[in-house]
């Protein structure tokens, strides 16, 4: 399957950007830039066989320049919070760059999201991609060590969008990589979310406190807001959650097998996505921040809840918390993660 190329722009200090075409022959599109390894647009069939773009995002490479948002990022060093902008590694304490509040979020305040990385275009019989690669530098944003990361975008014909990530390292670090697309299923700007159907494949979620800073304990969802155990709409029940989803969902099948944890349906357009993931958790992000604020792809504004995040991960804050599955890389090891999502043609 062919990759096409394209002229994306220039960033602001004259570095041409280029941005990948991927098609398949179900009527799908996919678009990844170099600027942030990030996913500027999936065109995706509804049950008529008509094709949208289903994610949130810009026209132009300086609308995700500018962006605060992380529309449709790879995010990295570290994806989430890190609370207090700390962590101690190997009796070492490492300061990083508090970009939300006193805390660290998505890599901070130069994150992977906005970088120029290497790309590699991939034409083999059976799939159309992208491998990104990027040097993040010992001491970068705070972190230790260099670490080398490649992230990979591939599209099949069975209406499946791979996104799989290796990093490794030359000293003890930590690393926790994840996709930051803003999905609405019914297309991008053409309202809310909130009779999206969702599962999501958890019993607990990350108790977190007022900065949604992880307490390091875990909460049960059933007969709470949080539990999508069954299918159920994302606004069912949105109004009891203060402030809106947040949270990060620790996923039933976390065995570091790629395993199906969400699947999500919209009845007006009938479109299915279902993401198949190796990371142990999941954040749930029903875009609360999203305020009217975002011009948007042709000029639509993105309002509260037009979209929504559904972020594999390792959890937050996981260097400052013994008792989660830990996020440290050493040298000589390569960290992976694998992530899927699939499209279906639903009712
Ligand atoms: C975070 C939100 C944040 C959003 C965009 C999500 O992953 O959990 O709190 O506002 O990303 O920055």
């Amino acid at each position: 399957m062919k990759v096409q190329d394209q002229d994306f722009g220039m960033t602001r200090d004259s570095v041409p950007i280029q941005l990948f075409v991927l098609s398949n022959e179900k009527g799908m599109t996919a678009k990844v830039t170099n600027w942030g390894a990030i996913l500027v647009s999936l065109e995706v069939p509804d049950k008529d066989g008509v094709s949208s773009d289903i994610i949130l995002g810009y026209d132009k490479l300086d609308g995700y320049i500018d962006d605060k948002s992380y529309q449709g990022s790879t995010i990295g060093r570290y994806a989430n919070r890190i609370g207090k902008a700390k962590f101690t590694l190997d009796d070492l304490e490492y300061t990083l760059a508090a970009n939300n509040g006193e805390n660290h979020l998505h890599g901070g305040i130069t994150g992977f999201n906005k970088v120029v990385w290497q790309a590699e275009k991939i034409e083999a019989p059976d799939n159309a991609g992208v491998k990104f690669f990027y040097l993040s530098r010992d001491g970068e944003e705070g972190y230790p060590g260099n670490l080398k990361v490649e992230v990979t975008y591939t599209l099949n014909n069975e209406n499946e969008l791979k996104i799989s990530y290796t990093a490794q390292t030359d000293k003890a670090t930590h690393v926790n990589l994840t996709h930051h697309s803003y999905f609405n299923l019914a297309g991008a700007g053409t309202g809310n979310i909130l009779d999206h159907q969702l599962t999501i494949l958890a019993d607990k979620i990350t108790a977190v406190d007022k900065d949604l800073t992880p307490t390091g304990e875990f909460k049960d969802v059933a007969n709470t807001p949080w539990d999508f155990t069954r299918p159920m709409a994302a606004g069912a029940r949105i109004t009891d959650v203060e402030g809106g989803y947040d949270h990060n969902y620790v996923l039933r099948n976390s065995g570091g097998a790629l395993a199906l944890a969400v699947g999500v349906y919209d009845p007006k357009s009938g479109r299915v996505m279902q993401l198949s993931t190796t990371e142990p958790g999941m954040q749930f992000y029903s875009g609360n921040f999203l305020d009217g604020s975002i011009t948007g792809k042709n000029g639509k504004i993105y309002h509260k809840h037009f979209a929504l995040c559904l972020e594999p991960q390792h959890f937050p804050d996981t260097p400052n918390e013994p008792g989660f599955p830990s996020t440290v890389l050493k040298p000589g090891e390569t960290y992976k993660q694998v992530s899927v999502y699939k499209f279906l043609q639903g009712e």
